[in-house]
């Protein structure tokens, strides 16, 4: 797909963006203890722009550790399959964790990844998403703190790509796809 056959409209600007970030990161913040070292997981590779402005925000002794889950395809679909490319480095158990994630979509992501890290004993498992589209959900789950809800559109920017270009505009937009002309 050539980055000409589409244009990206602005849905969030990166000035709401960065105010949202550290409202969520007070809120996050009000929540954990700071004698526990908290382990802040970024699901690779959407997050991890939010992830850097989030921790940043947070005025808590973090550890900042990395999961790659992925569904196959680099398409605009989202797929039930989901594997583990990638595991964390660090050890969890017993620990506070916050999981860092770009969208809730389907939801079938989040749900596998927590299923995994439940599995691993933390002392508390939280989740914190940067987007939620819940109409597009087909799994019951949600994250602790939401940036923002949006409606059913593909999006792109602060991280999060299309065929892994745009993860660098630092505004979320929507991908749109102008018709031709003859
Ligand atoms: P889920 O498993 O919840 O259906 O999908 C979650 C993942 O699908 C997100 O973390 C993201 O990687 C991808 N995804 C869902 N919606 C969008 C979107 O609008 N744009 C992009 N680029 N990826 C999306
Ligand atoms: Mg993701
Ligand atoms: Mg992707």
């Amino acid at each position: 797909m050539d980055h000409k056959d589409y244009v990206i409209d602005t849905m969030i600007s990166a000035k709401s963006i960065a105010a949202r970030v550290e409202e969520l990161a007070r809120e996050i913040r009000g929540t954990f203890s700071a004698t526990d070292k908290l382990v802040v997981v970024g699901l690779l590779r959407g997050s991890f722009v939010f992830i850097a402005d989030l921790v940043r925000e947070l005025d808590l002794p973090v550890e900042v550790d990395f999961l790659e889950a992925s569904s196959y395809g680099n398409a605009m679909q989202s797929s039930r399959e989901v594997r583990i490319l990638k595991d964390l480095r660090g050890e969890i158990e017993g620990r506070d964790v916050l999981v860092v994630e770009d969208i809730v979509d389907t939801g079938y992501t989040l749900h596998h990844v927590l299923n995994i890290l439940r599995t691993r004993s933390p002392a508390r498992l939280e989740v914190c998403a940067l987007l939620d589209k819940p109409s597009r959900r087909e799994v019951d789950v949600k994250a602790t703190w939401t940036g923002f809800e949006i409606p059913d559109e593909f999006v792109v920017g602060y991280g999060i790509d299309y065929a892994q270009r745009n993860r660098n505009l630092p505004y979320i937009g929507k991908v749109r796809f102008p018709k031709k002309k003859a």
